[in-house]
């Protein structure tokens, strides 16, 4: 199965993606989710982590994100999740969250996708951006991607997919269960990014 057909085979989407929510913006992965007819739940405590099929860390402010990863177990529960195999798809802030090591300035992780990423690349003064991207393995089609306050991607780790450019930077990784965007899927009409972890639900975990 090519990378193409998980985007399209996934109107008969199983389980429900969990939508971190306890700071970012949440509310606008589960407006793109309605949108393609996908359920969904906000997750909020840590224990509520295994009742769901996928989940979407979403953009925000990753180091307010640490400091409630560290109370009551979500940081945890979220490496226990990643680790078992299942979906985790990272959006900005949650793309932070999940790489192999942080710059700009350095901090915490949960290090599982092996990338490195530098926090706030694009300068402050391109707070946020909206750029022409490409997902060449997903769709023909260009893809609009808002950047805001956005990381750069500055190394690749081997097992690491590049699925989307944008100004020739990698801004959509993937390993095996794993996805990384630095831009916000959510917040454009394009759904292609979302159908595609939406089809990533419905293969067998991986690790
Ligand atoms: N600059 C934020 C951070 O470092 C990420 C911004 C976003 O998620 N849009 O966590």
């Amino acid at each position: 199965m090519s990378n193409a057909d998980l985007v399209t085979n996934n109107n008969n989407a199983r389980g429900v993606a969990g939508i971190l929510a306890i700071q970012g913006d949440f509310a606008m992965h589960a407006k793109m989710l309605d949108r393609i007819g996908a359920p969904w739940k906000l997750i909020k405590h840590a224990r509520e982590i295994q009742g769901v099929d996928g989940l979407i860390l979403p953009g925000g402010e990753s180091t307010t994100m640490l400091k409630f990863f560290s109370g009551e177990g979500m940081g945890e529960g979220v490496r226990e999740f990643a680790v078992a195999g299942k979906p985790v798809f990272g959006t900005c802030a949650g793309a932070i969250l999940l790489a192999g090591d942080v710059t700009g300035p350095s901090q915490e992780t949960l290090g599982l996708l092996d990338i490195s990423i530098e926090r706030n690349a694009y300068g402050r003064q391109i707070d946020s951006s909206v750029r022409t991207g490409e997902c060449p393995g997903l769709t023909d089609h260009p893809i609009e991607m808002v950047f805001i306050r956005a990381p750069i991607i500055r190394r690749v780790g081997d097992r690491v997919k590049v699925l989307g450019r944008a100004d020739g930077l990698p801004v959509l990784v993937e390993q095996n269960n794993l996805l990384a965007a630095t831009f916000h899927p959510e917040l454009t009409e394009d759904e292609t990014v979302h159908r595609y972890f939406l089809g990533k639900m419905n293969q067998p975990p991986t690790g």
